[in-house]
C-alpha cells in the first residue's frame, strides 16, 4: 500500500454527485491545488463527518489525501469557512452563484492552482451573499475570470496589430480574433458586435478595482446590453457552447420582470 500524504486547503464545492449508495463524488476548487475531485466515502449514509460542508459553493477548510498516482483524490474531513446562507434563501442568487461556479469549472483543468482565480469566485460569493446588486455581478465576475484565465479580451487596443483604440470614437468586436479591431484590420465577412467606449471602459475599470468595490460601479442599460452581448459570445466561442446555468439565470429574471409587471 502506498503512503498516503494529508494535504490541507481552504476549498470552494463546484458540483457534487452521488456515487454508489454511499459516496459522494465532489468537485472542488483549492486555494493551493487548483480543481481537484475527490470521494467523500460515506458521506451519504453519516452525515456528520462532512456535515453540510460539501453543498454547493460552500466554502470549507478541506483536508484530503491522494493514494497512488490516479486523479481522484480522498476527502478526509472538512470544517466551515463560510456556508453563504442568504444566498441560498434567494432563487436568483442561488442561480447566480451556480453560474459563478459553473463558469469557473467550465475554464479549469484539474490539477493547476490559480490563487487569483480562487480569490475572484470568494470575493465574488461573498459580495452576493451580502446582498451586492446582482444586476451587473456576473459581467464583472465573466471579465475578470477571463483574465485570470488568460483569455483576457483585448479592449483599449486592436486584437491584431496593437494600436491603441483608446479615443477611437467607436469599438468593433470580434470574438473570434479575441477583442475589439482596429478599421485597418476590420475582416471582410460577418460584422462584429458594436462596442461603446463607456462600456469597454466599464469593464477594464471592472478588471483592476478590488472586488469589494465593485458595487460603487454601474453600468447604463445600453452598456449593460452591449457588455452581455459581447462577453456571451466570447465565452462561447471559447467554449464552444452555452452554459446551462446561463440559460436558467436568464429564464429566472426574466420571470421576475413578467410577474413584477403583472403585479404593477
Ligand atoms: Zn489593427
Amino acid at each position: 500500500m502506498g503512503v498516503r500524504t494529508h494535504l490541507r486547503t481552504e476549498a470552494i464545492v463546484l458540483r457534487r454527485t452521488d456515487h454508489g449508495e454511499s459516496d459522494w463524488i465532489v468537485t472542488l476548487f483549492t486555494r493551493d491545488f487548483g480543481k481537484i475531485k475527490g470521494i467523500a466515502k460515506g458521506a451519504r449514509r453519516s452525515r456528520r463527518r462532512f456535515a453540510n460542508t460539501l453543498d454547493d459553493f460552500c466554502c470549507l477548510n478541506l483536508i484530503f489525501s491522494q493514494r497512488g498516482r490516479g486523479s481522484l483524490v480522498f476527502l478526509e474531513s472538512s470544517d466551515i469557512v463560510e456556508h453563504f446562507g442568504e444566498i441560498r434563501l434567494c432563487v436568483e442568487k442561488t442561480a447566480l452563484a451556480s453560474y459563478l461556479v459553473e463558469l469557473l469549472d467550465a475554464f479549469t483543468p484539474e490539477g493547476k492552482p490559480n490563487r487569483e482565480l480562487y480569490e475572484t469566485l470568494r470575493g465574488f460569493l461573498i459580495l452576493l451573499n451580502a446582498g451586492a446588486p446582482m444586476g451587473n455581478l456576473a459581467r464583472f465576475y465573466e471579465i475578470r475570470l477571463l483574465a485570470a484565465c488568460g483569455y483576457d479580451p483585448a479592449l483599449d487596443r486592436c486584437a491584431r496589430c496593437g494600436t491603441t483604440m483608446a479615443s477611437a470614437p467607436s469599438l468593433v468586436f470580434h470574438a473570434a480574433e479575441g477583442g475589439v479591431l482596429c478599421p485597418a484590420c476590420l475582416p471582410a465577412g460577418p460584422p462584429g458586435l458594436p462596442l461603446s467606449q463607456g462600456a469597454a471602459k466599464t469593464l477594464l475599470l471592472a478588471k483592476r478595482l478590488p472586488i469589494p468595490r465593485l458595487v460603487s460601479l454601474s453600468l447604463t442599460p445600453q452598456t449593460a446590453r452591449e457588455t452581455e452581448e459581447i462577453l456571451g459570445v466570447f465565452v462561447n466561442h471559447l467554449l464552444g457552447r452555452e452554459l446551462l446555468s446561463l440559460q436558467v439565470l436568464r429564464q429566472i429574471r426574466q420571470f421576475s420582470i413578467d410577474t413584477s409587471r403583472k403585479n404593477k
